[in-house]
């Protein structure tokens, strides 16, 4: 049996084909193009029946079709809720699916996917909470506690990049000010990265950009450390201590298992960032004391996780791959 999964992004749509090990065997990208909202459904269900055709896959072998959404969902009614960049507002998608096809439809949010994806795939199978945070424009989580994703009472749950760590601090476009994906974002960091350089004209990161900040890209400050520059070197250490304040409050709410960090800025040196965001987290956190604490990791399926996780949504949570 297969499950799809189909990561639903602001220009494209992402469908696999999920095996029973949870490992994509088949996949298919189309641009996200519709003449209006009301078409989502049939879009969706032509993508995921081409891609059983297109792989010789009897449709009678797919167990359910997963989505994951760049917003709240409610998976029980089967609605969309809200989407960020694609106008979709309490859209019945999975009824809309189900004229096309009659398939079980389970509906995620796409950063809840992610997570979800992440944990079927931790190397330790016996763990049953997981929260993943993804550093990209902002900062995406997705929280899995007791083998489930938490979506809270409207599918609005785990929105963690919208926790203050500075109060009365940099504006947010949720209307905010402070929130931990002003200060510990991929984009954040380019920011810091610019103000630093902008404060210091010797700093190598002009040389590195070829004197262009729209350059500077999330490892350009890490790159630079390496190379001597102070300015690159105070830029990582803040960075580090944003990045640290709010993984110890998510620590202190849940003490998960394990957090598991993706996003480009994750991949940079495990001695830049990791291991001393554990240090940071580890001596913040209430239960230092104990002897089992949270486990921070990297992410493992990078891009991957949303078609994942997506098609995981239609499993028992006893089936972990
Ligand atoms: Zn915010």
């Amino acid at each position: 049996m297969y499950n799809i999964g189909i990561d639903i992004g602001g220009t494209n749509l992402k469908a696999g084909l999920v095996d029973e090990q949870g490992r994509i065997t088949a996949t298919k990208k189309a641009p996200l193009r519709f003449a209006s909202m009301e078409q989502m459904g049939e879009v969706l269900a032509r993508m995921a029946i081409e891609l059983t055709e297109e792989n010789g896959v009897d449709r009678a072998q797919v167990a359910s079709v997963g989505m994951g959404f760049p917003g709240p969902v409610d998976d029980r009614r089967g609605v969309v809720i809200k989407t960020v960049n694609i106008p979709l507002r309490f859209m019945p998608v999975a009824e809309m699916f189900h004229r096309h096809w009659d398939v079980p439809v389970r509906l995620g949010n796409d950063a809840d996917c992610a997570a979800l994806g992440e944990y079927y795939h931790y190397e330790d199978k016996n763990i049953e909470s997981l929260i993943l945070v993804t550093l990209g424009t902002g900062i995406g989580t997705g929280i899995i506690l007791n083998g489930r994703i938490l979506t809270g009472v409207n599918g609005c749950a785990g929105e963690g990049g919208h926790i203050v760590i500075v109060h009365g601090g940099e504006p947010c476009t949720c209307g905010r000010r402070g929130c931990w994906e002003r200060y510990a974002s991929a984009s954040a960091l380019i920011q810091q990265t610019r103000a630093a350089m902008e404060a210091d004209r010797a700093s190598c990161m002009w040389d590195m950009t070829g004197g262009d900040l729209n350059k500077v890209e999330g490892y350009t400050a890490f790159e630079a450390m390496h190379q001597g520059d102070t300015s690159a070197k105070r830029v990582v250490h803040q960075y580090v201590e944003y990045l640290a304040e709010g993984l110890a409050n998510y620590v202190n709410i849940f003490q998960p298992e394990v957090i598991a960090l993706g996003g480009g800025v994750s991949n940079a040196h495990d001695e830049d960032l990791l291991y001393p965001v554990q240090a940071l987290v580890l001596d913040r956190v209430f239960g230092k004391e104990a002897d089992v604490h949270t486990k921070i990791v990297k992410a493992r399926l990078g891009n991957d996780a949303g078609i994942i996780g997506a098609a995981l949504l239609g499993r028992s949570r006893q089936a972990r791959v």
